[in-house]
Parts: structure tokens; sequence; C-alpha cells
């Protein structure tokens, strides 16, 4: 199974992705997690350092593939997760697209693309041009990463906007939404009213799981030797749990701009979250 997890920048993807791999590893699965974000950190809880791109080391070998070993590109991090950076284009240049393209090109002639049980890309999605809505070709499930707030369903939005798109030539279903650093849900739920979807869990924001980050390890490490951490895994493994039950997932309809925003211009005025002098004939102004 190969599973695509998008979302705003900064809003815990790679976090995720790594300890969805271990959960998964746990649960007996061969997996590889492939960072597509140019910044190149997807994997650095699983290995303890950032490994070279794949991009960099095509470069270093003038794009000879032959050239080019599963052990230059595949490092191997805790519990046995295989770990790829696909790296990122020239700033201000190329195309992520190809950057990804390349990746799972160099993977199939290195046979190691199916070799794998499960397949995790972690892929931003601010900016989801064709490019970086790539990964999605390879992908029977998208899983979309977001937190309480209007930005992260935004990004989320125009993510489920891709999935419907690339739905109609590829076998891709969305998953669902999974919260992250939020103990509140009240925008995700009016969201996914408008724009059905499962949730599969809601993840606080956690002081370990920063620390988990700093210190280059999953929480899953750090519970070996603190056993209070444990709590925090159960929410990766049962993550994990709906992802391998092959979950139905959807189809969806997005949004468009005007319906987000008016969703969330109603939220603030029936939740009176704002000075009522900000609310003019019904319109809600932020200075
Ligand atoms: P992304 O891959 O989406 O850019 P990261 O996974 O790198 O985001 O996470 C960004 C920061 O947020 C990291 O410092 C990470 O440790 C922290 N973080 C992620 N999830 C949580 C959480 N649930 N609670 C606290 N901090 C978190
Ligand atoms: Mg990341």
């Amino acid at each position: 199974m190969k599973i695509a997890i998008y979302g705003k920048g900064g809003i815990g993807k790679s976090t995720i992705s790594c300890n969805l791999a271990i959960a998964l590893a746990r649960r007996g699965q061969k997996v590889l997690q492939i960072g597509c974000d140019p910044k190149h950190d997807s994997t650095f809880t699983l290995t303890g350092f950032l490994i070279p791109t794949i991009i960099d080391t095509l470069q270093s070998k003038d794009y000879h593939y032959e050239d080019i070993w599963p052990e230059d590109v595949i490092y191997v991090g805790y519990n046995k997760v295989s770990c790829v950076e696909a790296g990122g284009p020239p700033a201000g240049a190329g195309c992520g697209g190809y950057v990804v393209g390349e990746t799972v090109k160099l993977l199939k002639e290195l046979n190691a693309f199916f070799e794998y049980d499960i397949i995790l890309f972690d892929v931003l999605g601010d900016v989801v041009c064709g490019g970086f809505a790539a990964p999605l070709n390879y992908s029977d499930f998208c899983l979309i990463i977001t937190d309480n707030g209007f930005d992260a369903l935004f990004a989320a939005n125009r993510i489920t906007a891709s999935v419907r798109e690339k739905s109609k030539t590829h076998p891709l279903r969305l998953a669902g939404l999974v919260a992250n650093r939020t103990y509140k849900r009240d925008l995700i739920d009016k969201y996914v009213e408008a724009c059905p979807m499962p949730v599969l869990d809601i993840l606080p924001l956690i002081e370990d799981i920063r620390i988990s980050r700093v210190q280059g390890k999953t929480l899953f490490e750090l519970a070996e030797s603190f056993s209070n951490l444990n709590y925090i895994c159960d929410f990766y493994l049962n993550i994990v749990d709906q992802l391998l039950s092959v979950p139905e997932g959807v189809i969806p309809s997005e949004l468009t701009d005007q319906q987000l925003f008016k969703l969330l211009s109603d939220f603030y005025l029936t939740n009176q979250c704002c000075d009522q002098s900000q609310i003019k004939n019904n319109v809600l102004f932020i200075e």
C-alpha cells in the first residue's frame, strides 16, 4: 500500500510520518519512507541525521543511474524502516515533480520500489502544483495533516482538490484528516461537515513530541526509555490500524475558496470569537 501524507509546512507531517512508519513496522510491515519536501529532513528522527538526497547523489554521479547502489540512497533507520530523501529542485529553478519522478524512477531501477509492504510519501502541501501533486500518481491513499486553523484547512482543501482531480485517472482515495497540535476540533468539524471525509485522530500539542524532534528520535524510540510516553505511541498505532484495515476512504469534492472563507466567517460570527465591533453588516473585518 502506498500512502501520501500531505499538509501545510510545519504542521507536523514528518513527525507523523516517522512515527507512523515505526508503528507500521511494529505491526510487521516492511516500510519505506520517502521525504518529498525540499526541506529534506523528513526521515531525520528515523536515522538521527540528514541523509544525502537522491538529487544530490544523482548529480554527484552525473545522472548515471547504473553507478548508483541502493545503499547510496536508501538508509536503514530505527526499527529497520528504510529512508529516502528526494531532495528539492535548485532554489528558484526546477520542479518538485521532476524530483519525485526521478526518485521513483531510480527506486524502480534499483528494484526497491516493489519490495515494501508500505511506502509513505511525506509531501509538503502549501502549493499543490502538478509537481508536488506527483506522489499522488503513485499512491493508493492520501492522508492530510491539519490543525484547527484556517491556513492548514485552506491547504487541506487544496490538497483535497488535487486528490479529486487525480482520482479521475488513478485508483486514489482520500483516507481522511489527522489533526495535529490541537485540542480543539470545532473548525475541523465544520469543514468535514461541508466537505465530508473521515477524521482519523486528533493529536494534541505535546511538548515531548517537540523534544523528540530535537533529540532526533521517534516517540517509539524514546518510549523505550520513558514508558510514560507510550500513550503518545498509541495515537500513531491507532492511525496505522485504521490504515491497515484498508479504509474505504472518499473521493472528495473540495469547497471553493469563497465557500471556505464563508465557512470561516460564519464560524467566527456564530461563535462570537471576536470583538462585535469588527462585525459590520454581518461581515467580519479583521484589522
Ligand atoms: P512538517 O514536516 O509538516 O514541516 P514537522 O513534522 O517538521 O512539520 O513538525 C514541525 C515542528 O512541530 C517540529 O518541531 C515538531 O517537533 C513539532 N510538532 C509536530 N507535532 C507536534 C505535536 N503534536 N506537539 C508538539 N509539537 C509537535
Ligand atoms: Mg517535513
